[in-house]
């Protein structure tokens, strides 16, 4: 597969030469007593990146946002958040299933929330009344096609939140994705939130690992206990943690990279096939083609593609989505857009 060019997603790159060395050389233990530095290093590492009280190393994003959730909205209880979210699209349910929560989901632009939308969405106390007790963003957002919240957004819901007494919390599976396109830092992002949910495994490229990020270390304790009752603790981790921490040393700036190529992928598609894609809305390392008027549908175009060895994902029948990350360089660019433009223009 050396030479496919695969733009299904930031989920498909493979540890560098580098990050696996430093996964064999890394210090473990058994986390589950406490026990593996090199995850201790990581969660008071990242923790301290967003400036939170503490972090709990998770398998997956999914895991991180449900520990998440767990903490912050009761069985019963209501969630707030868009209808795009990945927490109501690609978790198979995982907070009806396992945290018996329900979810009120306004339908919004680039799944971007705003306090105008979400405050008449807040219920008022009743006794037969739902509670909402908690609110969600997507932070880059991932079926938005890598929208950013903007900062003053965030800052609105924050307050919103605090007005009525309800949590907040950031699916930040992307949020370095954010942090290096607004230039805002990961600390002022950090402040906004009750909990968050990082991943190490998306544009960072390690190989597994999210994190959950919380105020204090009651609530880790907390967290702890949901993750163990998931069958999410992991003993000597550390190797996977290893590639984690080189990640976060390593891999945030280059995504600028990332950002760049999606943006030349964009703006080639939309000077070939005038109307595809609007290159403004790519803000980070995605890229969403509409094919409603183009010449072949999301099957076709994929099919054309794989054929030329470049991989993409098709959302529904006239919508396609391609990422950039760290095993996409300018040639797999150029490849794509010669594949994808010489489709579009047939
Ligand atoms: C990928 C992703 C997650 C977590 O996914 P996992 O595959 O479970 O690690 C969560 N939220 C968003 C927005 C994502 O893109």
């Amino acid at each position: 597969m050396a030479d496919v060019v695969d733009l299904r997603s930031d989920t498909v790159t493979r540890p560098t030469a580098a990050m696996r060395e430093a996964m064999a050389s890394a210090d473990v233990g058994d986390d589950v007593y406490g026990e593996d530095p090199t995850i201790n290093q990581l969660e008071a590492e990242v923790a301290a990146m967003f400036g939170h009280g503490a972090a709990v190393f998770v398998p997956s994003g999914t895991m991180g946002n449900l520990v998440s959730l767990r903490l912050l909205c009761g069985q019963g209880e209501e969630l707030i958040c868009d209808a795009d979210a990945h927490i109501v699209s690609y978790e198979a349910g995982a907070a009806a299933a396992h945290g018996g929560i329900q979810t009120r989901t306004p339908i919004v632009p680039r799944g971007l929330l705003s306090a105008a939308v979400v405050e008449p969405q807040i219920r008022v106390d009743g006794y037969h009344a739902v509670p909402t007790t908690a609110l969600a963003v997507e932070q880059t957002h991932n079926r938005g096609g890598g929208a950013v919240y903007p900062v003053d957004t965030l800052r609105e819901l924050r307050a919103l939140a605090d007005k009525y007494a309800i949590t907040l919390h950031c699916d930040g599976a992307r949020i370095w994705n954010a942090h290096i396109a607004s230039g805002v830092s990961l600390s002022e992002y950090g402040a906004l939130f009750d909990t968050m949910s990082v991943c190490l495994s998306k544009g960072l490229g390690a190989p597994v690992g999210s994190l959950v990020l919380m105020r204090d270390a009651v609530l880790a304790e907390k967290a702890r206990d949901v993750r163990h009752r998931l069958g999410g603790a992991m003993r000597q981790a550390g190797v996977l943690a290893a590639a984690g921490l080189y990640a976060v040393r390593n891999h945030i700036d280059r995504l600028a990279d990332d950002h760049d190529r999606a943006r030349r992928l964009a703006e080639g598609i939309a000077a070939a096939a005038p109307g595809v894609t609007d290159p403004a809305e790519t803000e980070t390392n995605i890229v969403y083609l509409d094919l409603t008027n183009a010449p072949l549908d999301s099957a076709g175009l994929a099919a054309a593609c794989a054929a030329d060895g470049v991989l993409v994902s098709v959302l529904a029948p006239r919508r396609v989505r391609l990422v950039t990350h760290l095993d996409v360089d300018d040639a797999g660019i150029d490849r794509a857009l010669t594949t994808i433009c010489g489709a579009l223009d047939s």
